[in-house]
């Protein structure tokens, strides 16, 4: 019923050239894979050459992030209209680098989410507790209030086109993944909070991917977990042998 989703963010790596190289032996690689669907976030550099390239096959290529608005005097921002002029239907949001580096909210993902879905623009909004909360007891909370934050006064309509990313930001880039144990109690917290904002049948739609040092040596036991529905992966999305193994899964 939920068609799971293994997503590579490649952050601050890969120059055009880089990345279609990586597509030129990743694309074959996973050329017959329909279990999943496969996204790639390459950076703003990168994203038009990747589109290109991905354009007729079974990958897509998304932004990093963007702005809310259209236009304007924002230096340095991307808008939702210019991702949809170069053919981009993909962004993530709200990734935990850009939350601890670069003072992201939710209440801007709230209007990243909006914005992204009234343009066609299928988000993928990340979510998940530092160590110290998790270490505090506050893990359940953080996650409550970041789905509720970045949901105020988003219709159903809206809602429905969320993909949300459970990354816990002890796991990240740490080789510290957390045990499938952790992962789905904090998944199916997620999926709870998600059915009070927006009710149950909705809850049960959403895909929610796991991120945090995932290999392709233990994104099986991930993806066993009821709620677990795909994964997003740094590290080990940037080689295109290492990610096409991740995709195909046992
Ligand atoms: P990692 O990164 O797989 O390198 O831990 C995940 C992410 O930041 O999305």
């Amino acid at each position: 019923m939920r068609k799971p989703v293994i997503a590579g963010n490649w952050k601050m790596y890969k120059t055009p050239q880089e990345s279609l190289a990586f597509l030129e032996a990743f694309l074959p690689l996973v050329a017959d894979h329909t279990r999943d669907e496969i996204f790639l976030f390459p950076s703003i550099t990168s994203l038009s050459s990747a589109l290109q390239a991905v354009a007729g096959t079974n990958v897509h290529a998304g932004a990093q992030t963007m702005h809310w608005l259209n236009e304007g005097a924002f230096t340095g921002e991307t808008s939702p209209t210019m991702l949809t002029a170069i053919g981009c239907g993909h962004v993530l949001l709200g990734h935990s680098e850009q939350r601890l580096y670069f003072g992201e909210t939710y209440e801007r993902v709230n209007l990243k989410f909006k914005a992204a879905v009234a343009h066609g623009i299928t988000p993928v909004v990340c979510i998940g507790e530092q160590l110290s909360e998790r270490e505090a007891g506050r893990t359940e909370e953080t996650l409550r209030l970041q789905v509720n934050t970045l949901l105020r006064n988003v219709t159903r309509a809206e809602a429905k086109h969320l993909i949300l990313a459970y990354e816990p930001i002890w796991a990240i880039g740490t080789g510290r993944t957390a045990t499938p144990d952790v992962a789905q109690q904090a998944h199916q917290i997620v999926r709870d909070e998600l059915a009070a904002c927006c009710g149950a049948e909705l809850a049960g739609t959403t895909r929610i991917l796991y991120g945090g040092s995932v290999k392709p040596d233990n994104i099986s036991t991930l993806m066993a977990e009821p709620d677990i529905d795909g994964a997003l992966v740094g590290g080990a999305s940037l080689d295109p042998h290492s990610f096409a193994r991740l995709v195909k899964y046992a």
